[in-house]
């Protein structure tokens, strides 16, 4: 960036960010900047104007209620972990628990996470498996959304311009069962492809809910409703001939080559086989 005058801006409150970003839309949001830090050569175009978030109060709250729970997008992960890893989702905890080493989780927050543009990162998953909502806002203007409504067909996160993450939310439910797996090499997050999250509710012995979240890389982001949508309401221990389908039905979703030799993709397959096998027993 030879050359360019770095400006540095600090609101204090989020009125002030709102407008401030819409007049510079092009500016660099700075949360706690351990992605930002770490590809600083590759932000283009940079215009010099950096936002620092860490001065807004309303940004660094918890807020818990009967029904939701929901993290200011500046909430430092430590503090989410400290402050509610007893009620909190097991995945997201999970989750959380596994972004980066220690010296980079204990700046980094959520916000930051859902908001890395050329990747996703590994709370993507997570969040769309528990249904989240997204506070948004532009200049004065603040808008809900659900998180899977944001994601354009490119899977990437479509906020307008000068629009900002406010807060996440999303339901406070028990799930019978929660997985988050990742795969690929811890910290590489390039080198990484697939992110999983799976909920699964059953009472009296009928599946009640089922969401599967996956994430790949820099593009596919998805839950794969077909498969909830046979699964919900089915009778567990589930039948031999309801997993076959279930296998097949898989494959389709994900869209997988049937004869693959991509150790990734073999995994994921197996992932699915073996949370259709749990609902056997
Ligand atoms: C060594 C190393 C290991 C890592 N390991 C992992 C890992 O295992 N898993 C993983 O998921 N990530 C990993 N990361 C990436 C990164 O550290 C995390 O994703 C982190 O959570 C990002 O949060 P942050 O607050 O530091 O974001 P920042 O770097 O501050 O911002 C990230 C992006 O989000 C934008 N942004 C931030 N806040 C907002 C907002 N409120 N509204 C709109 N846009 C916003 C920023 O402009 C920027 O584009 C790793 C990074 C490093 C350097």
């Amino acid at each position: 960036m030879e050359g360019t005058r770095i400006r540095i801006h600090t609101p204090k409150t989020l009125g002030e960010l709102g407008q401030l970003y819409q007049k510079k839309p092009k500016a660099i949001l700075y949360a706690g900047g351990t992605y930002l830090l770490s590809h600083y050569n590759e932000i283009n175009p940079f215009t010099g104007d950096i936002i620092s978030l860490e001065r807004i109060d309303e940004m660094r709250r918890l807020n818990r209620t009967e029904r939701y729970f929901e993290i200011g997008a500046t909430v430092p992960i430590p503090f989410i972990l400290n402050t509610g890893s007893s009620y909190l989702p097991k995945c997201l905890v999970n989750c959380l628990q596994q972004i980066g080493p220690i010296a980079i989780q204990s700046q980094a927050t959520l916000g930051g996470n859902l908001c890395v543009k050329t990747m996703h990162c590994d709370s993507l998953a997570v969040l769309l498996a528990l249904g989240a909502r997204l506070e948004l806002r532009k200049g004065r203007q603040s808008r809900w959304i659900h998180l899977s409504q944001l994601i354009d067909s490119e899977g990437q996160l479509d906020f307008k311009e000068g629009e900002f993450l406010v807060r996440i939310r999303f339901p406070l439910e028990e799930w019978d069962k929660q997985s988050f797996i990742k795969l690929g090499q811890p910290y590489q997050l390039e080198r990484r492809e697939y992110v999983l999250c799976n909920l699964i509710k059953v009472d009296k012995n009928v599946i009640m809910d089922i969401r599967l979240a996956l994430t790949q890389g820099t593009h596919k982001s998805i839950r794969i409703r077909n498969l909830e949508a046979q699964l919900k309401g089915k009778k567990v221990p589930l039948g031999t001939k309801d997993i076959k389908i279930l296998e097949q039905e898989t494959a389709i979703a994900l869209d997988f080559p049937t004869n693959t030799s991509s150790g990734d993709l073999r995994r994921i397959h197996q992932i699915y086989k073996n949370l259709f096998r749990q609902l056997q027993d």
